[in-house]
């Protein structure tokens, strides 16, 4: 199923973000995770690809297992370390798997330079333009608090703009850790004509130390609130689980009491944080069975 269909009912979703066993590690050990995270009836779940090889080589498999487990599969796909026969090779085995939506992306810059991009993709814009012709349904990355890469909040979004145009069907946030970020940053996009849905991105944060060092990295903001979590109970990983599953419930609920209805959650392959998230929202989402 495509997920522009998913997001065109209006209602309260929740989809889920894994990635793939790195090529010299067995397949097997994803298998069990998939299925926790499929019980959980997710709108979809999304399989990340590496921006230079690594993991990329099972991206597929483990988006054809999701959909054999009954979810539809989002695949992750970076252009930055492609040539245009690889993006086809790609095109085939996904369409070979029975996958309809593909998360369009640029991949980071390699740090060595002998891993520079051919230059064939140098935006994600090029490969929404390479796919748009071949009915995938696809989505984009975007940033609420702007790509660490680019100067200016508005310079970020006319590019954004110009990625949508050229035919996304729906764009997918970086983690956010205050709803109010993502608010303005909604409200922007609109008035500045980015009329296509954006699913907000959750990160449940259960081990504090790691998290510091991807917010430095990605320029995300951390309140002081959630600092106060991971200086209090960063070194129990008990309490952390306990506060991070909290936090991000909370996160949650405001933004489906905003009318924010597509929620992707960051799983990190923990289906055990999946599973207590969406214990917390039942009510939310399947009024019905919960009553
Ligand atoms: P782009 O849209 O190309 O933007 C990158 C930078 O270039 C920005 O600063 C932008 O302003 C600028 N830019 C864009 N277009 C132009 C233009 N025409 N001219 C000049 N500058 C321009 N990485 C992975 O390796 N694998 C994954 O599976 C993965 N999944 C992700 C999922 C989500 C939801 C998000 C938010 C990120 C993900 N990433 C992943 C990370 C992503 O690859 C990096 O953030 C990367 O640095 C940028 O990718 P992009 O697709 O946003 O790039």
């Amino acid at each position: 199923m495509k997920i522009c269909e998913i997001l065109a009912n209006g209602r309260p979703s929740v989809s889920f973000e894994i990635f793939p066993p790195r090529r010299d590690v067995p397949f097997d050990g994803i298998r069990a995770t998939v299925e926790r995270l499929a019980h959980q009836r997710p709108a979809f779940m999304s399989v990340t690809y590496g921006a230079a090889g690594g993991a990329s080589a099972n991206t597929t498999a483990v988006a054809s297992f999701v959909q054999s487990c009954g979810v539809p599969a989002l695949a992750h796909l970076t252009c930055l370390a492609a040539s245009h026969e690889m993006i086809d090779g790609e095109i085939a085995a996904l369409r070979k798997a029975g996958i309809e939506n593909i998360l369009c992306l640029r991949g980071d810059m390699p740090k060595e330079s002998s891993d520079a991009s051919p230059g064939h993709f140098l935006h994600a814009v090029d490969l929404v333009r390479e796919l748009r012709p071949h009915g995938f349904c696809l989505g984009g990355a975007c940033y609420p608090e702007c790509h660490p890469e680019c100067e200016h909040v508005e310079v970020d979004i006319a590019r954004l703009r110009e990625k949508v145009e050229a035919g996304l069907d729906f764009v997918t946030t970086q983690m956010f850790f205050d709803n109010n970020i993502f608010y303005r940053y909604l409200a922007k996009l609109r008035d500045r004509g980015v009329t296509v849905p954006v699913i907000a991105g959750i990160m449940p944060v259960t081990n504090g130390r790691q998290i510091s060092r991807i917010c430095r990295l990605s320029g995300t903001y951390l309140p002081s609130r959630f600092k106060a979590i991971v200086d209090r109970f960063g070194d129990c990983p008990a309490a952390m689980l306990d506060a991070g599953v909290a936090y991000a419930t909370e996160q949650i609920v405001d933004l489906f009491a905003n009318g924010v209805n597509s929620v992707h959650v960051y799983t990190m392959n923990k289906p055990e944080v999946a599973e207590r998230i969406m214990d917390n929202l039942r009510g939310i989402l399947e009024p019905d069975r919960a009553a």
